[in-house]
């Protein structure tokens, strides 16, 4: 075993026992296996479709094995057999239509038993990628990025919004992986991948907005109802829908959970009156959360954590896409309608007792693009007359290390002149802090999920526009962005294309850069790491 994808990363240079994340060497082999099968299948798409073959079908597997790599996504050896399974049959099935050229061992590869597979997964992985330590870094630096725009694309596949470039993008860049390059030539293929990772947000961004409206600002609750509840995590916004109507009427509230909250701002799922609020934090504090809830949880994609021994949750606990735990049940079937089948949860939460209060607040949410650029003219006012000082964006990920304080602390100690521009979990670490607001702008605007990012890309080229500025980095935004999975890498690969420079990313630097890669990002982006609290809000405000 073998991984070194997350800011968790054992040492911060690779979990080679078990996973900080709680997956086992088995499992985190068998995820480079399914990597690698999807490169022989990306091979055999990518040939067929020079052919005028369609393969839809096969590039929707390709991003759905993908997103189950993700970190936090899936621990179910038999769900990631079956995956395999399902490239090596795509594969035989498109080799019997059109020649695939032998080029490399994933064309040919095949198995049937369980044993070959453990027995192969041993001998891939990311430490196969190249011999030379950088190129290597930078190959599994791309493929981190494509394991966050798979997970991105694939939501956006689920509301129906599929574009065959990015497709094409992914598919391309698995091969290329098998091939010899150089670090120029990987340079190269990075910044095509932060490419990429704008027009997947931007894809996303669409397919939601399309589906639900877009964002409104919105008062969350985070107290609790006397009804049974049901407690939605992960980010599938098409999932939610689902249980929404499915559940409608039947005396049972639906509760989001960490990075569920945005779906509270979307118009088409804020209609249903029992959206009945935000229970709990980020992701790392599910294992008591869940206890407390009472009821059933649904995940729909990461972040989870596998159960402790004495967990009293295991038979309450549902997964659903890319997401497997084995103690925990998985939903695939379909309704006649075509919808996901969720009345086993229904059935199970009507049994249960409603949640355990944990608290009685509430949380505004809601300011993705759309919203913020609707505030402009106000936002421009202030800047201009001086009470906004600065836009810091502190978007990202959370996680459980103790280093993150550091971001609670750096939004309590940001001056009252100074707004935080956040989305996707990290918001947690600051979110309860009442930071008051700025002539009726909030300290702290929440665009949503992480892809939501891109809202800040988005409100930050829109403002140079209106400033006519000729360089992004002349406006007064500061980037600090706490990270932890692969969808944070390509989000920050998004922002390293668009230009934006000097930007903060911690608590720690990834640990798949070797010296060399480090060095070279920092040269071309300015890329730092956070330091203390201090020293960086001196820099920040300078
Ligand atoms: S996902 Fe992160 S914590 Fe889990 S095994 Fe890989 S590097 Fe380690
Ligand atoms: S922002 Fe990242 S760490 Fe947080 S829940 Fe989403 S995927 Fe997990």
């Amino acid at each position: 075993m073998f991984c070194n994808q997350c800011q968790e990363t054992a040492k911060n240079t690779g979990c080679t026992i078990n996973g900080v994340c709680g997956k086992k060497e088995k499992t985190s082999d068998l995820h480079d296996l399914l990597v690698f099968a999807c490169q022989g299948l990306a091979l055999a798409t990518t040939e067929a479709r020079k052919k005028g073959i369609k393969t839809d079908v096969e590039s929707r597997h390709i991003i759905h094995c993908l997103f189950m790599t993700i970190t936090n996504a899936n621990f179910d050896d038999r769900a990631i057999i079956k995956a395999i399974n399902d490239c090596l049959s795509y594969k035989e099935n498109l080799k019997n239509k059109v020649n695939i050229p032998s080029i490399h061992e994933s064309v040919s590869w095949s198995a049937s038993s369980e044993n070959e597979f453990y027995e192969k997964a041993k001998q891939t992985g990311t430490l196969t990628f190249d011999k030379n330590e950088d190129v290597r870094s930078l190959k599994q630096y791309v493929l981190f990025g494509l394991k966050g725009m798979a997970a991105y694309a694939e939501h956006a596949s689920n509301l129906g919004f599929e574009d065959q470039e990015i497709f094409d993008f992914i598919e391309q860049a698995l091969i290329m992986i098998t091939k010899p390059s150089s670090v120029e030539g990987m340079l190269q293929w990075l910044m095509h991948t932060g490419e990429y990772g704008v027009k997947v947000m931007a894809l996303l961004d669409k397919a939601n907005t399309s589906a639900f409206g877009n964002p409104e600002i919105t008062k969350v609750s985070t107290g609790t109802s006397n009804n049974p509840g049901i407690l939605v995590s992960g980010h599938d916004l098409k999932d939610l829908e689902e249980l929404l109507i499915q559940s409608e009427g039947q005396g049972i509230d639906i509760y989001t959970h960490s990075e569920m909250l945005p779906a509270h701002a979307y118009p088409g799922l804020k209609k249903y009156r029992h959206l009945r609020g935000n229970y709990g934090n980020a992701w790392h504090r599910q294992q008591d959360e869940f206890e407390s809830f009472n009821g059933p949880v649904l995940f729909t994609t990461n972040c989870l954590i596998p159960p402790r021994k004495t967990s009293i949750y295991n038979n309450r606990v549902f997964t659903t896409g890319p997401s497997g735990m084995p103690e925990w049940k998985y939903i695939n079937k379909r309704l006649p309608n075509g919808q996901k089948d969720f009345s086993e949860i229904i059935e199970l939460a009507r049994k249960c007792p409603p949640p355990k209060p944990l608290e009685d607040g509430e949380l505004t949410i809601g300011f993705a693009h759309n919203q913020v650029l609707n505030l402009a003219g106000k936002i421009l006012e202030a800047i201009n007359n001086g009470t906004i000082r600065k836009m810091i964006v502190m978007s990202g990920c959370d996680g459980r290390m103790k280093s993150r304080e550091y971001y609670t602390e750096f939004a309590a100690k940001l001056p009252k002149d100074t707004v935080i521009l956040t989305s996707g979990c990290a918001k947690y670490r600051y979110n309860k802090l009442n930071l008051g607001d700025i002539n009726g702008i909030p300290r702290v605007l929440d665009a949503g999920q992480c892809n939501d990012s891109y809202s800040w890309a988005f409100v930050a080229l829109k403002l140079k526009e209106i400033l006519g500025l000729d360089d992004i980095n002349k406006l007064p935004l500061e980037f600090n962005i706490a990270w932890y999975e692969q969808k944070a890498i390509i989000v920050h690969l998004a922002l390293l294309f668009l230009g934006f420079k000097n930007t903060r990313i911690g608590p720690t630097l990834p640990g798949f850069m070797t010296p060399n890669v480090l060095k070279i990002i920092q040269e071309k982006f300015g890329v730092q790491t956070i330091t203390s609290v201090e020293k960086d809000l001196s820099m920040v405000l300078a």
